[in-house]
């Protein structure tokens, strides 16, 4: 049977575990209920696995002869968003799979069941990584500092995402680009520290809101002044505080925020004029500021020849025509992103919205939801990369 059809034939097993692990979405790096129900699929089908980053699972289908290893990714971990969409299957335990990674495990099971049967015909080996914490809890680091990527050796990983993250695919397309797809982002906090004196005596004191306010606004310069404006970035203050009382000049404000960037060398520049800016602010205004740069994800770079055989074997599975190049990159972030500093691979999307169905909710939306038409066609382009990678 060609892999269309074996994919196609087990849709409505895809479905119901996807609708099965919609009601059981987990936060972060603790999803023991999502991570015993896929151990118990993967000990239905017979296939080995062990753990990693606490509750994500490295399962392994050897082929018949040795070869290089192909690693296929999910992401497990749901928010905590309280649903909404009034599904028959909504979530029973007020988080949510508001971002379709439901879908993304239901998809991997898939190809590993088909990939399984067909083991015979490959010459190396395809590795599956359930991983949870993409959400923000850098699971992917966490899976890679466990030796995910070793034993044996991962040579190509490949992963997905379904939804409307790019709005020009229509439902069942799907979008790839060479170079970066999504962003880096790197969080950051600064402290302004002045000296707290009487409202009606500023003289006396060193306004740290002001100072603060002045530096923010002076952030905003670098996006708008210092950066070529063909390179995306985005800059974003989504907290501050500081302040007791409405006369009480404030000796301390701390604000934080994050900024997104598609380039190493931009991200190296805001980094450092970031820090420039409000330190020197501070001091021209009598304060100090204290800047903690805390880390972030890098930008997912999709390696040139990998998504070349990628869009070649989607190709098969839906026709050239449906393979949509994605020109414009988004500036949300994937910890996929970890996996490709160490090993080259690609990163694509499978359009799931869908204007008839009324499935037009975006991600992290208490309503957002993905038509389920389209679920064979990530277990079917999983396995044509298989079949063709490890020939
Ligand atoms: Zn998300
Ligand atoms: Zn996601």
């Amino acid at each position: 049977m060609d892999t269309n059809s074996l994919a196609k034939d087990i849709q409505q097993d895809v479905i119901s575990w996807r609708r099965d692990l919609h009601q059981i979405p987990e936060i972060g790096l603790d999803l023991e209920h999502t991570s015993s129900y896929i151990r118990a699929k993967l000990d239905e089908f017979g296939i080995t696995y062990r753990r990693a980053a606490k509750t994500g699972v490295v399962a392994l289908i050897a082929g018949e002869e040795p070869g290089p290893t192909l690693a296929l990714r999910a992401d497990m971990d749901g928010l905590p968003i309280k649903e909404e969409t009034g599904l028959s299957f909504a979530s029973t335990n007020g988080n949510m799979h508001a971002c379709g990674h439901d879908a993304h495990m239901a998809m991997l099971l898939g190809a590993a069941r088909i990939i399984y049967g067909i083991r015979s015909r490959l010459r190396g080996n395809v590795k599956l990584l359930f991983q949870p914490g993409e959400e923000g809890y850098f699971g992917a680091a966490r899976m890679i500092d466990d030796g995910c990527l070793e034993d044996p050796v991962v040579d190509a990983v490949a992963g997905l995402h379904v939804g409307q993250i790019f709005p020009e695919l229509a439902t069942g397309q799907v979008g790839v680009c060479e170079g970066p797809i999504l962003a880096a982002s790197t969080r950051f906090e600064v402290t302004v520290k002045g000296n707290s004196t009487h409202g009606a005596l500023p003289h006396l004191g060193v306004d740290a809101i002001t100072i603060a306010s002045e530096i923010i606004l002076s952030l905003q310069k670098i996006v708008s002044r210092e950066m070529n404006p063909l390179c995306p970035v985005v800059l974003t203050i989504g907290q501050i505080q500081g302040g007791e009382a409405h006369n009480i000049i404030t000796p301390r404000v701390i604000f934080g925020g994050d900024f997104r960037t598609l380039y190493e060398e931009d991200r190296c520049f805001i980094t450092r004029r970031l820090t420039e800016i409000c330190t020197s602010t501070a001091e021209a205004n009598r304060a100090k500021a204290e800047v903690k740069m805390l880390g972030g994800y890098p930008s997912t770079s999709n390696d040139p020849d990998f998504t070349k055989r990628l869009i070649k074997n989607a190709s098969k599975v839906i026709g050239p025509e449906n393979i949509i190049e994605i020109k414009k990159p988004n500036m949300g972030t994937e910890d996929m992103s970890f996996y490709f500093g160490k090993v080259p691979g690609v990163f694509f999307v499978i359009g799931s919205g869908n204007k008839k169905k009324n499935i037009t909710y975006p991600h992290h939306n208490s309503k957002f939801d993905l038509d389920e038409d389209v679920l064979w066609i990530g277990p079917a382009v999983f396995t044509n990369l298989a079949l063709d990678y490890l020939r």
